[in-house]
């Protein structure tokens, strides 16, 4: 994509009532829209991102045996009155609105009463089960602060996944398979040496939940880690008692920040006795199904890899999830030169290589590196004057100056190269 029709500019300034450094990045660059606090539109940028993230996401889903669906947002009272989760008193994050004919509805702020009233009309027999239904899906809550920002939406993008099994055994093979495929997932958007399993507080079912905790100094969470074999306890269940269960030694955990980024939750029957989702075993017997919740907030993730690893220049994205491969620069305004880059920017297309390529006349050079390295993607080539020039690598009719967002410095490489570097890594 060229630059010059890129709808989005960089600013010198987010809003100044954001507090938070991954929203102040993602508005500057133009990756997100600012609506309110808790509220944000995702941009061209920030969309593909998303959808980064989301891919990972999916095919780590299907891997395990998911299927995805699409549930919708607008949610009937009358099934989250089953469970007693309608009431304000109970539930006190809820957006409700009414309808013009009479009767409220409220938009989904979780979803396993919308799931298991749905797989209640399929499933009676021990032939039907385990089924692994998930989507992806925007989130409503009404926090109370939010000054995190996409960390801590007040509509939020997610995946949430519910496992329907017919017994205790056949749920713990999959709540184990989901565990490794989470840390797939935050291995694979590169925070993987920064996100660590984490004992929470459970529920009727089972003693301890799950989270996947990302360590960043702006975290709301507090965790207890164990670096030696990166298990942690989350402040609401660390005692002496879940310290002995776990074989852990008090004097070896760390107190830590650290954001929630992922959870997998034991459900039992919780739901599915309120919606009585039953099926009829080998015997005939009735017996009901065993639930597990698994979710990821995809919005706070991608707010996660912005302050986990960010310098103070701006964004730095992983290759997995970075919204191009490439961001291709030319400076200067000669025609040939342009001609040259140009070339360049079609062969990389040609090559199906993701590029962004600033082929802006009237942006300075020192403009367009700080907006590079604002922008954060991964690989930076410039084409210039001096680089076409270059001639010290042997490259005949000139080079393109290659260099990582991480590195200081570049190198001089022809077309050809630049090419086999990035088909390598796609
Ligand atoms: P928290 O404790 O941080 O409020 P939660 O425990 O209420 O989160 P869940 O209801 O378990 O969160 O939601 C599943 C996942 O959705 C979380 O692990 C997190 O990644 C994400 N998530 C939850 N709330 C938000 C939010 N307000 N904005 C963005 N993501 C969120
Ligand atoms: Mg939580």
């Amino acid at each position: 994509m060229k630059q010059s029709k890129l709808f989005t500019k960089t600013k010198k300034e987010a809003p100044s009532d954001e507090v938070s450094k991954n929203a102040e990045l993602l508005i500057r660059g133009g990756f997100i829209h600012k609506e309110i606090a808790g509220v944000y539109s995702y941009l061209p940028l920030g969309l593909r991102v998303i959808k980064k993230i989301e891919n990972i996401i999916r095919e780590e889903m299907n891997v395990i045996g998911g299927q995805e669906m699409k549930t919708s947002i607008l949610q009937n009272k009358e099934i989250w009155e089953k469970t007693n989760r309608w009431d304000d008193e109970v539930v006190d994050t809820w957006f409700k609105t009414k309808l013009k004919n009479g009767g409220e509805i409220g938009l989904s702020f979780t979803n396993e009463e919308a799931y298991s009233n749905i797989l209640k009309q399929y499933v009676s027999s021990y032939k039907d089960l385990p089924i692994y239904p998930y989507d992806f899906k925007n989130i409503f809550r009404n926090e109370a602060r939010s000054k995190s920002g996409i960390m801590r939406g007040r509509e939020f993008y997610w995946k949430a996944l519910y496992s329907f099994s017919k017994d205790e055994i056949e749920h713990n093979n999959f709540y184990e398979k989901m565990k490794v495929a989470y840390q797939n997932v935050f291995k694979r958007v590169g925070i993987g040496h920064l996100t660590y399993i984490t004992f929470a507080s459970g529920g009727s079912f089972s003693k301890f939940s799950h989270e996947f905790q990302t360590v960043i100094s702006v975290g709301e969470d507090t965790i207890y880690l164990d670096e030696n074999s990166g298990v942690a306890i989350n402040k609401e269940v660390y005692n002496d008692e879940t310290i002995s269960q776990l074989g852990l030694d008090k004097a070896k955990l760390t107190e830590k920040r650290a954001v929630e980024v992922g959870n997998i939750f034991s459900l039992g029957t919780k739901f599915s006795e309120p919606f009585d989702l039953k099926y009829r075993d080998e015997k005939g017997k009735e017996k009901s199904v065993i639930m597990g919740s698994y979710g990821i907030g995809l919005s706070r993730l991608m707010g996660t890899i912005v302050e986990a690893l960010a310098d103070d220049k701006g964004i730095i994205w992983p290759e997995s999830v970075a919204p191009f491969n490439i961001h291709l620069l030319v400076l200067g305004d000669d025609d040939t030169i342009f001609a040259e880059a140009n070339k360049i920017y079609e062969s990389l297309e040609k090559n199906k290589i993701e590029v962004l390529f600033d082929d802006r006349k009237e942006v300075s050079a020192g403009e367009k590196f700080a907006e590079a390295d604002l922008l954060g993607i991964p690989y930076r080539a410039v084409v210039s004057a001096r680089s076409l020039k270059d001639l010290s690598a042997g490259v005949v009719g000139g080079g393109i100056e290659l260099k990582k967002r991480t590195e200081e410095k570049g190198k001089i490489v022809s077309l050809e190269e630049l090419l086999k570097i990035l088909k390598l890594k796609s």
